[in-house]
Formats: C-alpha cells, sequence, structure tokens
C-alpha cells in the first residue's frame, strides 16, 4: 500500500535520477572527465568544539570523482549500476534489500559493502533517505511490551501477549495507528536481555515497550524507535553492556551512525538516555569479582577513540564521565553478570530501581 505522499516521493527521486544521469552525459560529451561530486558527511568529529561543524549537517567536503582514475571508475561502474537497479524498483513500485541487490551483479560487485557505498552516496546525490530508493533492510530488531499498531494493512497487536517478541516492521513508513499505554521506552543492546526480560514476564509488571536492534541496530530499528518516540512522546532508556562496544551501539542509537551521517537527522534519538550499566553498578550491585574482565588492549583505545568525539563533550559530559571511570578501572563487564545473585535480578531489582530514579528526574 501506498499514500498519496508515498507515491509523491517516488516520482519525485525518479526525477531526480534522470536529472543526474542526464548530467553526467552532458559532461561526458563535453570532453570532461569530472563525473560527478558526492558530499561528505560526519556525524562527529574530534576537533575542538570551536572548529567543530557536525552540528550543522553540512558536508565536509566532497569526492570528486572523474574518469582518470582506476578506482573512480569502478566506483561509477557501481554507482550507476545500482543507480538502474533503482530505478527499475521506483519504477514498478518493487521493494528490494541490500542483499537482493548485491546478488545481482556479485563478481562486479565484489563485496556487500560496495554495494553498501553505492546505495550511500546515491542518496547524498539524490538528497534522500534510503527508504526513498525503495531499498529496505532484512529487519533484525524485535519489539515488545505495550502496544499497537499497523504496517502495510498488517495489525500488530503486542498487547495481547506483551512478552512475546515480534519484529520490528522494515517499512517503517508504512506504519500507522500507533496506539500505547506505555510509561516509557526500553532499548537494550542484546537479544539475549530482551529474553530474560520476556521470560521474567517484564511488560506484564511494567508498563513498558521493550525494543532490540541485537546488536549494531538496523536502520528500520532506529526508524521505528525515532517513529515511537516522536509519536508517544514518552521517555526512552537505553541498557548496553558496559564496555566499549556497548557505548558505541547506545551512540549509534542517540547520534546516528558514521556511515548515514547525512540522513542523521531522521535517525537519531537525542532523547535517549543511558540506563546503564555503568563501572560505578559494581560497587552499588555488589557484583562479584569474577564478572568483571580486563580491558584488553583494543577496549582501551577504542575507548580513548570514543572519547573524542565531539557530540559526547557537546551533549553529553556526563557519558564522558562514565566512559573515563570504565577506562580507569580498567575492567568492563556485561548485563548478563547482574544475574549472578539470582537469575532474576535485572528485571526484579536493579531495572526499576534504575527507572524509578530516572523517571524522578525527568519529573522534578
Ligand atoms: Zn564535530
Amino acid at each position: 500500500m501506498e499514500g498519496n505522499r508515498g507515491s509523491l516521493e517516488r516520482i519525485e527521486v525518479m526525477r531526480k535520477i534522470t536529472e543526474l544521469t542526464r548530467s553526467m552525459i552532458v559532461e561526458l560529451s563535453n570532453g570532461s572527465s569530472r563525473m560527478i561530486a558526492i558530499d561528505r558527511f560526519k556525524s562527529y568529529c574530534s576537533n575542538s568544539l570551536e572548529n567543530c561543524c557536525c552540528r550543522f549537517n553540512l558536508s565536509e567536503g566532497k569526492d570528486v570523482l572523474t574518469l582518470q582514475r582506476e578506482s573512480h571508475v569502478r566506483r561509477l561502474d557501481v554507482l550507476l549500476r545500482v543507480l538502474l537497479i533503482i530505478q527499475q524498483l521506483l519504477g514498478e513500485n518493487r521493494h528490494s534489500s541490500k542483499r537482493d541487490i548485491y546478488y545481482m551483479h556479485p563478481s562486479i560487485f565484489t563485496d556487500q559493502s560496495v554495494v553498501d557505498r553505492a546505495i550511500n552516496d546515491i542518496c547524498i546525490l539524490l538528497q534522500c533517505s534510503r527508504h526513498n530508493l525503495n531499498v529496505v533492510s532484512v529487519g533484525n530488531g524485535l519489539v515488545m511490551g505495550w502496544l499497537r499498531f499497523s504496517e502495510a494493512g498488517r495489525r500488530f497487536d503486542c498487547l495481547k501477549k506483551p512478552n512475546s517478541a515480534h519484529f520490528i516492521p522494515v517499512q517503517v513508513e508504512e506504519v500507522i495507528d500507533i496506539t500505547s499505554a506505555a510509561d516509557y521506552i526500553l532499548v537494550v543492546e542484546k537479544e539475549s536481555v530482551f529474553q530474560r526480560l520476556a521470560n521474567d514476564r517484564f511488560c506484564s509488571r511494567n508498563r513498558c515497550i521493550v525494543i532490540t536492534g541485537r546488536g549494531y541496530p538496523d536502520v528500520p530499528s532506529r526508524r521505528f524507535l525515532r517513529l515511537l518516540v516522536d509519536v508517544l512522546a514518552l521517555p526512552a532508556f537505553c541498557l548496553v553492556d558496559c564496555d566499549p562496544y556497548g557505548f558505541d551501539i547506545l551512540t549509534t542509537y542517540r547520534f546516528g551512525s558514521m556511515q548515514m551521517a547525512y540522513d542523521a537527522k531522521y535517525l537519531k534519538i537525542p532523547q535517549l538516555r543511558w540506563l546503564g550499566a555503568f563501572a560505578s553498578d559494581f560497587e552499588k550491585y555488589n557484583l562479584p569479582e569474577q564478572c568483571l574482565i580486563p580491558l584488553t588492549f583494543k577496549d582501551k583505545s577504542r575507548t580513548e577513540a570514543l572519547l573524542q568525539r565531539c557530540y559526547l563533550r557537546r551533549e553529553v559530559q556526563h557519558w564522558r564521565l562514565e566512559l573515563e571511570s570504565m577506562l580507569e578501572r580498567g575492567v568492563k563487564f556485561e548485563i548478563e553478570a547482574l544475574s549472578v545473585h539470582n537469575i532474576s535480578f535485572l528485571s526484579d531489582e536493579y531495572l526499576p530501581s534504575k527507572i524509578e530514579s530516572e523517571l524522578t528526574l525527568l519529573n522534578s
């Protein structure tokens, strides 16, 4: 099903594709080897705040692709092939995954990342989001709790069984009729933690919506979360492992990823609050020593790099303090370690106490 707006957007993107190919043909016929210029975007930098321009969503320069360089010719070849596939998808109003596109010319594309970059390049050139190209992800995220919605004519009634997982819909733009009686949204990094909460019937005992992107979240999971936060205006909390990977996932939800920096304004969730796990939870919740794992050399350098990101200095100084404290202690731990006292400690004590103090803070 496609609304009027969707169909207008589709026609507009097809018009831009024609315009882009026409301008390349003009360059060629004028004897120019300079084919296109693709803006570069960054979601963060490590510059001092005075020298940072990430906050303005401005491009950080351009990649000018010419026919004089072998690597550029290859990138143009891939770009044009992907563009042709997208034009066909839009023309027939069909959808396809990035993986399907890769398998149309695997020997030419050689790797999925090559296709992914071409899709990002096309979004930047056409100034649109990935879903406007009818390119969808194979949905990875899960949701449960106090929520009802429809997607493309299908009704999702999570409320009937609030502790059962539903796949997050792939076509988030088609999600309508969202209703909820939840008090907050809880985002958890891992599926194992989501399952723990499902087994503990967390959503029967707490009025909430729980979401996981199962590791680094894909675009539908992030767009869906953003949609819920916008429509329902609920506080959203995020629970990740106390290690640099968990922290990086947290920043992907809140600030967007580097690869899709051009689209960050539609993907980031500035309201997202970090619930834990913090290095200080170790003493607070009396975790035994054996739950702690020493930070490796790689963990330490990763953490030091994270600390340099401009958005942390600008927007969440207190997150930096927690990260510095982890680095000073030189240890990390997984959320699962909280089960050491008792298997339901996470859902019976840890989460309710954390959420209560966050909600008190928000309402004060
Ligand atoms: Zn910056």
